[in-house]
């Protein structure tokens, strides 16, 4: 006799959610039930990246994320290597550049939406337009807003409101409050920095330096790379790191960033300069060089106090979410086994570079191993 089909349902059809259910749609004794608030699926994974998603990297390390523990676990049984052949597999072609950084070959993250959104066997009912505002449990079984299926495990998948994509969502994970989940606040990571006392004339100007992020007297992270002033503050991808760095703080008390503008030569002596011209316009961005003209500041240390970062729907990430004591390494819900969290709504972030997605499809891969190897 064949045994009874097993109902799975994932809320949130975004990186991890559509990962997972193109597992599962490879084993026809399941059958996946995805609800998705929007009416098209993975709004975020499209806008990653630029629009070209940059899917993972192949340098993941513990230390890159807010977790360092959780992840050193989860990478001993679910590697970049592991996912890059799952993508393979699925016909996914991708490039490296010299960074690390893992992108579809043909970049444009469409792509990897529409590798994720095969499902060979028709045993996928995707249900878009549905904003899933509870769920319960009884005898075993999940139920979700008014649906009269009754689930036999149930994956979480809703992702975070950072970068409010698309636009004006509202009531983020409501259903969340069904299940009593100790839950850390939000806050952006990933994103710039609004700084103090700090001269709008710089707004738009561009340019490359060596950033520092430092707490007293502490140096907390440095990073070379390119910085774009705006109209209150900074931002750039080295910006973004130093903002998971800062989040990482007990506490976000007396932070500034160090800016060192001669990047090019740690030993370059402004007054040897001076002596031969007589401004520094050949040396700086027109508006940097304006602002020395005005009043003279050290150029290997531009310095400015932090205000806080850029707010949540700016950021790339969130810092904050479900608090891992929740769960288990297998990502299930200590309270009910038959329940599984995945991506970014689980209080992990990580740097720039591919170590978000990472996450959130390794979480998938993992959940996608237990629930095939259990059910
Ligand atoms: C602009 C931008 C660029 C980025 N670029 C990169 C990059 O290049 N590389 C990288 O590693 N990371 C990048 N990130 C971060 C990365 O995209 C996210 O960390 C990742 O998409 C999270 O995946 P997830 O599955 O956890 O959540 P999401 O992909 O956000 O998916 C969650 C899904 O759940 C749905 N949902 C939410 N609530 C409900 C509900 N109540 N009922 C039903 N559905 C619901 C949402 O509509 C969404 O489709 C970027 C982020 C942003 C904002």
């Amino acid at each position: 006799m064949s045994r009874k089909p097993r109902h799975i349902a994932i809320i949130g059809a975004g990186a991890s959610g559509l990962f997972l259910t193109r597992m599962l749609s490879e084993h026809p004794q399941f059958h996946v039930t995805v609800f998705e608030k929007n009416r098209q699926v993975g709004a975020k994974l499209r806008a990653s990246g630029g629009g070209k998603a940059n899917i993972f990297n192949r340098d993941i390390r513990p230390e890159h994320y807010n977790q360092a523990g959780f992840v050193a676990e989860l990478l001993r049984h679910y590697s970049p290597e592991q996912l890059e052949n799952q993508f393979a597999e699925w016909g996914l072609v991708t490039i490296t550049d010299e960074e690390g950084r893992v992108y579809p070959a043909s970049q444009f993250s469409q792509t990897v939406v529409d590798v994720l959104s095969h499902y060979p066997n028709g045993n996928v009912q995707l249900e878009t337009n549905c904003d899933i505002q509870h769920i319960d449990y009884k005898n075993h079984k999940w139920t979700v807003n008014n649906y009269s299926i009754l689930f036999d495990v149930l994956v979480l998948a809703t992702g975070s409101p950072a970068g409010m994509i698309p636009k004006n969502q509202r009531g983020y994970n409501n259903y969340l409050q069904d299940l009593s989940l100790k839950i850390n606040p939000l806050q952006s990571s990933l994103s710039g920095f609004i700084l103090k006392d700090y001269p709008e004339s710089l707004s738009g100007c561009r340019t490359k330096a060596v950033v520092s992020l430092f707490q007293n007297k502490k140096l907390i992270h440095k990073e070379f790379g390119e910085i774009t002033f705006k109209d209150d503050g900074v931002s750039g991808i080295v910006v973004m790191n130093l903002s998971a760095y800062y989040r990482r703080l007990p506490s976000t008390k007396n932070c500034r960033l160090e800016i060192n503008l001669t990047y090019w030569d740690e030993n370059f002596d402004i007054n040897t300069y001076l002596q031969h011209n007589q401004s520094v316009t050949g040396l700086l961005h027109p508006k940097l060089a304006a602002l020395y003209q005005q009043k003279p500041f050290p150029i290997h240390q531009l310095t400015f106090h932090i205000e806080n970062t850029y707010p949540l729907d700016t950021a790339q990430v969130a810092h904050g979410g479900i608090d891992l004591s929740e769960i288990d390494h297998n990502f299930a819900a200590k309270r009910h086994k038959s329940l599984y969290i995945l991506g970014e709504m689980l209080d992990i972030d990580g740097l720039c570079g591919g170590y978000n997605l990472f996450f959130a499809f390794a979480s998938a891969g993992m959940v996608g191993n237990i629930i095939t190897q259990t059910y």
